[in-house]
């Protein structure tokens, strides 16, 4: 489809319902035809204008010259680990690659996790992401467009059932483009997402947490990853702005939206933030908000570069059970993908090698 180049790309898979009514509107056409792109685009999965048969020839040409796609992305390599994780790169019509994940949660169902931003700017000393820099957000369509691709590669059997925003990027920092996304994954006359089955990880952007409680109902997770300040920033440099305190302070206010608590990410760094220490210090920083929260432990996943080293199980059931016995919830994640670069913190392009 020919997109005239002196017009800036719009993406219908970014719209609201009356964001496309009104474009129907403008080009006078009949109200009824809102309905019918709306439904091609995010119910029936529709990846190009020529696929919405039921509509005119003349509106599918007269959309495309005004500078109309549906998504603008295209899909680059899939790969599918071992224990049935698959990642999917996802080309941008600028031609920088970012990578969305299925996790399998049994019995066909999958969590898919989604990237904000191609790399990120926060430079998180352990995540791979934070190497590569920021290049630039993601626009919200091209959010969408990863859930609404994945869809149709995966068996109709399959179905994805919660949605994370734990890819490649810092969601807060595209605090518009994620909402906006948002708006788009759950309108119930579209994908319908339940806002209960989105999270949104954030390594702690203060101010954008408030806004985020106030703009969509969804849950929330912290990547905390340390017990104190001293080294909190060291690993992550975004809490010399925003300390541990006025986080869990944020925590606190946030609004709880299901019945289910915030998660509170702490990745364990071997001989970095794992002591026992460390885990009674975690409890005493958590104090306040130990009733809201339930902590998830990962693992730290390797990559080459940074020099950390992945705690042994035996340290992190310990560092769990101190926790455990302070009487918080508290949860292992199981490494997934790790085979295929596909687990937390390891998105990201590499270089050929
Ligand atoms: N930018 C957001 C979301 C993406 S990172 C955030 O930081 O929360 C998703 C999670 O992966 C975060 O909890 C982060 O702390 C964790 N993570 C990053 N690199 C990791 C690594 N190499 N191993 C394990 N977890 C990692
Ligand atoms: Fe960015 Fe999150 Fe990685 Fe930090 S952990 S660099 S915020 S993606």
């Amino acid at each position: 489809m020919a997109i005239r180049p002196d017009i800036p790309p719009k993406n219908l898979t970014e719209m609201s319902r009356e964001a496309i009514a009104a474009l129907v509107a403008d080009l006078g056409e009949p109200a009824y035809r809102a309905d019918q792109i709306h439904g091609w685009v995010f119910q029936r999965g529709a990846r190009s204008l020529d696929a919405m048969s039921n509509l005119p020839k003349r509106l599918r040409a007269r959309l495309a010259e005004a500078g109309y796609a549906v998504g603008r992305v295209e899909v680059g390599q899939l790969r599918e680990s071992i224990d049935g994780t698959r990642k999917l790169a996802v080309r941008l019509d600028d031609g920088a690659v970012v990578e969305t994940v299925l996790i399998p949660m049994g019995e066909g169902r999958f969590s898919q996790c989604v990237s904000s931003q191609v790399g990120c700017a926060l430079d998180c000393k352990f995540c791979y992401t934070g190497t590569l820099g920021l290049s630039r957000h993601l626009t919200p369509g091209e959010i969408v467009d990863q859930v609404l691709l994945a869809r149709t590669l995966v068996p109709d059997d399959v179905r994805i059932t919660h949605i994370v925003y734990m890819g490649m990027g810092e969601p807060l920092h595209n605090f518009d483009g994620v909402v906006q996304s948002i708006r788009v994954l759950t309108d119930p006359e579209g994908i319908g997402f339940s806002p209960r089955k989105i999270t949104v990880s954030t390594s702690g952007l203060v101010p954008k947490i408030k806004a985020l409680g106030e703009a969509v109902p969804v849950n929330l997770a912290i990547s905390l990853n340390a017990s104190s300040d001293a080294i909190r920033d060291r690993i992550m440099p975004v809490n010399k702005r925003y300390p541990i305190e006025t986080l869990v302070e944020a925590v606190d206010d946030y609004p709880i939206h299901s019945r289910g608590k915030m998660t509170m990410e702490y990745v364990l760094l071997g001989e970095v933030n794992d002591s026992d220490t460390d885990a009674h210090r975690l409890a005493r920083v958590l104090a306040r908000v130990r009733h809201k929260v339930r902590i998830n432990l990962i693992p730290w996943n390797p990559f080459q570069g940074p020099g950390y080293d992945r705690p042994e199980e035996a340290r992190v059931r310990a560092f769990q059970q101190i926790l455990e016995r302070r009487r918080y919830t508290v949860t292992v994640r199981t490494t997934k993908g790790l085979d295929i670069d596909a687990a937390c913190g390891q998105l990201g392009e590499r270089p050929a090698s």
